[in-house]
């Protein structure tokens, strides 16, 4: 094992950022991540390669707050590109599927900080797994709200503005607001 920068061996963890669409999470995930940067502490982020919005190299927060990133086919090649980190970031970790819960898993064994953000409810407002899963087994988590757009609550919900019954919509920030638990209207499966 790594040893850690003081001598003690290292003990890692996982941390998750968890929320609707439009609640800061990547934003919260760079925040982290860059105050780790701060303390020379080595750090590697991560994207699925599914998420094409901004930038394709970096992770990007609506407010355009930007950290460098690794683009991924699977949450499998973050092991090998994550060797040397000690801090490891995931953004968008929904769309890793369900394997992601065991790299985070062994990446922590390994004494790095782990921390993720993702989706924790899809656009039917069902859990939108392994974000459930990761949330079972991680030290800390955040859950982040955005406000309703209807009435100015905490909004937990994506209120997904258009008719399709895929789960995922590319690139469509726009056909999403955000809605409280009084004002979402889950679509009609
Ligand atoms: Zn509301």
């Amino acid at each position: 094992m790594e040893p850690h920068i003081h001598g003690e061996p290292a003990t890692g963890w996982i941390e998750v950022i968890c929320g609707g669409m439009f609640s800061g999470k990547t934003e919260e995930l760079i925040r982290r991540l860059k105050r780790a940067q701060i303390a020379r502490q080595r750090v590697a982020v991560f994207k699925p390669r599914i998420d094409t919005r901004y930038a394709p190299d970096a992770v990007v927060s609506h407010s355009e707050q930007a950290l460098p990133s690794m683009v991924v086919a699977s949450a499998r090649e973050i092991m090998d590109l994550a060797r040397e980190a000690q801090v490891v970031g995931i953004d968008e970790g929904q769309f890793f599927g369900a394997e992601l819960v065991e790299v985070c898993q062994l990446l922590a064994q390994e004494g790095k900080r782990v921390i993720v953000a993702g989706l924790d409810m899809d656009y039917r407002g069902q859990p939108f797994e392994p974000i459930p899963q990761l949330l079972a087994i991680a030290e800390y988590i955040t859950k982040l709200h955005a406000i309703c757009v209807r009435c100015g609550a905490p909004a937990q919900f994506s209120q997904r503005l258009i008719s399709r019954a895929d789960r995922v919509l590319l690139g469509a920030a726009d056909l999403y607001e955000p809605r409280c638990r009084r004002c979402f209207e889950p679509p009609g499966i």
